[in-house]
C-alpha cells in the first residue's frame, strides 16, 4: 500500500463523471478544486460528482476546496502587449487611464503604498520583471527587464513586499461559504502570512458550525519567517512551491522545503509538497528524470501528500501522472525514509501510547495497525511516528471522519459500524473487513491500538494480536 497521498487539482482534463472515477481508480486520495478558476455552479456539481463517485467506488476521497486569496492581479488588455527591455510600462489604478502607449491596469489599490522605488514586480509566474522607476498618485513607471508577453489577468508577485491585502478577500469568504454549505473536508488558505489569518478563517467556520481541516499555504516570505506560529495553528501546511519559487530566490527552495517538512514533523503537522512536481507531463506521457528525481526526494522526506496542480487540470495524461507518482512513491518508500519524524517532540500520553503502538509494530514487521477512532487523532498521532512497515488502517464510524483522514502518511480509513460498549466486537468486524477486503489474512500480525472494557471501565490499550 502507497502511504504519501495523492491530491489531484481537477479541471477541464478531469471535470467528467468517467474521468473523476478514472482518478479514483488511479489512486487520488483528495480532489482539489482551485477557486482561482471555478465557478460556483461548476463548484456544486463536482462536489455531488465526487461524493457519488466515491460512494460507488466505496473508497473516502477528500475534498479540498483552495481560495484564491489576497492576490494581486493585472486586469483586461484589448489585445496581448510585446514587452521589450529597456521599454517604459505603466501599472495603473483606480481606473487611471495611462497616457503611455503601454500599460495595464492592477486590481490593488494599495498597491502604490506598499511598494517602492527600485522594487522589482514580477508578473505571470515571474516570466516578466520590471523594475519600479517612479511612483505617482495613481500609477507607476516601471522599466522592463525581460523580454516577454502580456496577456490579460496576470498574477503579480512583489517578493519581500509587505502586502496590505486581507488575509480574507470578499471573494474568499463566498467561496468559503458554498464550500461550507457542500460540506467540503479541508479548506485552503493562499498567501497565508501569519496564524492570525488562519485564526480569522476558523472564526468563520466556528459562525457556520462547520469544522473542515484548515490548509496553510505557504508561499511567501512572511508565512517562512513565520513558519512556526502558522504551523502551530493549522491542520496541515501546503509548500505551494509555484508562488513561493518566485516569492524567494528559487535557489533557496530545496531548503525551504525540508525545512518546512523537518518543521512539520517536529509538530506531527500534516505537510503537503504541491506544484511542478510533472510539469513536463503536462504536454508529454512520461516525465523527466528530474521530476522523477524530485518526486522521489518529497517522498524519502516523508510528505504525507503529493500535489498535482497544471498535470490533471488541462493536462493531457492526467492518470498517467497519478501512475508515475504512485510508482516512484510505492518504490520510494520501500527504500526508508529521511527519517525526520524522530525529532518528534510529543507530549500527551495519548501521543506517546501511539509511539508506543508503532515501535511495537517496527519490531514485530506487523502487517496492520489498526486504529479505532473517533476524533482521528490517535490515528494522526500514529502517522505522525511514520511506521516503517505497517499500513495504518483507521477504523471510523462516519464517511465524514474517513474524509478528513484521506490527506495524512500511511493512513487507510475504513467506515465501519463502531459499537463503543464492544470494543472486542469492533476489533472482530475490523479484521473480518480487513479480510474480505484482502488487506490481512489468517496469521498476520496486528497491532491495535483503542479501547478494551476493564471491569466496568474502557482504557485506551495497545494490543498485539493474530488474525484469526
Ligand atoms: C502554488 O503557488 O504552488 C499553489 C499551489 O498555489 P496556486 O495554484 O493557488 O497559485
Amino acid at each position: 500500500m502507497r502511504k504519501t497521498k495523492i491530491i489531484a487539482t481537477l479541471g477541464p482534463s478531469t471535470s467528467s463523471p468517467e474521468m473523476i472515477r478514472q482518478l479514483i481508480d488511479d489512486g487520488m486520495n483528495i480532489a482539489r478544486l482551485n477557486m482561482s478558476h471555478a465557478r460556483h455552479d461548476w463548484l456544486r456539481e463536482i462536489v455531488n460528482e465526487l461524493r457519488a463517485a466515491a460512494k460507488e467506488r466505496n473508497v473516502p476521497v477528500g475534498i479540498l476546496l483552495d481560495t484564491q486569496g489576497p492576490a494581486i492581479r493585472t486586469g483586461d488588455l484589448p489585445t496581448d502587449l510585446e514587452l521589450k527591455p529597456g521599454q517604459k510600462f505603466t501599472l495603473t489604478v483606480k481606473g487611471e487611464q495611462s497616457e503611455e502607449e503601454h500599460s495595464v491596469d492592477v486590481n490593488y489599490e494599495n498597491f502604490i503604498n506598499d511598494i517602492s522605488v527600485g522594487d522589482v514586480v514580477l508578473v505571470d509566474n515571474g516570466t516578466i520583471r520590471m523594475k519600479v522607476l517612479q511612483k505617482f498618485a495613481n500609477k507607476i513607471e516601471c522599466e522592463v527587464l525581460t523580454e516577454s508577453k502580456l496577456k490579460s489577468r496576470r498574477h503579480i508577485n512583489l517578493p519581500g513586499v509587505k502586502v496590505s491585502l486581507p488575509a480574507l478577500t470578499e471573494k474568499d469568504l463566498e467561496d468559503i461559504e458554498i464550500g461550507l454549505e457542500l460540506g467540503v473536508d479541508l479548506v485552503a488558505l493562499s498567501f497565508v502570512r501569519e496564524a492570525k489569518d488562519l485564526q480569522q478563517l476558523k472564526a468563520v467556520m466556528r459562525r457556520k458550525k462547520a469544522a473542515p481541516l484548515v490548509i496553510a499555504k505557504v508561499e511567501d516570505q512572511a508565512a517562512v519567517r513565520n513558519l512556526n506560529e502558522i504551523i502551530n495553528e493549522a491542520d496541515g501546511i501546503m509548500i505551494a512551491r509555484g508562488d513561493l519559487g518566485i516569492e524567494c530566490p528559487y535557489e533557496e527552495l530545496p531548503i525551504i522545503q525540508r525545512r518546512i517538512v523537518k518543521a512539520c514533523l517536529t509538530s506531527g503537522c500534516p505537510v503537503i509538497v504541491a506544484t511542478h512536481l510533472l510539469e513536463s507531463m503536462i504536454e508529454n506521457p512520461m516525465p523527466t528524470r528530474a521530476e522523477v528525481t524530485d518526486v522521489a526526494n518529497a517522498v524519502y522526506e516523508q510528505a504525507d501528500s503529493l500535489m498535482l496542480s497544471g498535470e490533471t487540470t488541462v493536462g493531457n495524461y492526467p492518470s498517467e501522472c497519478l501512475e508515475v507518482l504512485d510508482r516512484v512513491a510505492v518504490r520510494t518508500e520501500r527504500s526508508g525514509g529521511a527519517g525526520f519524524e524522530q525529532n518528534a517532540e510529543y507530549t500527551g500520553s495519548r501521543q506517546k501510547l501511539a509511539k508506543g503502538a508503532v515501535v511495537l509494530a517496527n519490531e514485530l514487521k506487523a502487517q496492520a495497525i489498526l486504529v479505532f477512532t473517533l476524533s482521528g487523532a490517535l490515528a494522526r498521532y500514529t502517522a505522525w511516528m511514520r511506521p516503517r512497515y505497517s499500513p495504518i488502517y483507521a477504523l471510523c464510524e462516519t464517511t465524514s471522519q474517513a474524509n478528513a483522514l484521506t490527506l495524512h502518511w500511511g493512513i487507510r480509513p475504513i467506515v465501519i459500524p463502531l459499537d463503543a460498549q464492544t470494543p472486542e466486537h469492533n476489533i472482530e468486524l475490523a479484521f473480518k473487513t480487513l479480510k474480505e477486503k484482502d488487506l490481512l489474512h489468517r496469521g498476520n500480525i496486528a497491532v491495535v491500538l483503542g479501547s478494551i472494557a476493564t471491569g466496568s471501565q474502557m482504557v485506551d490499550a495497545i494490543q498485539m494480536r493474530t488474525i484469526p
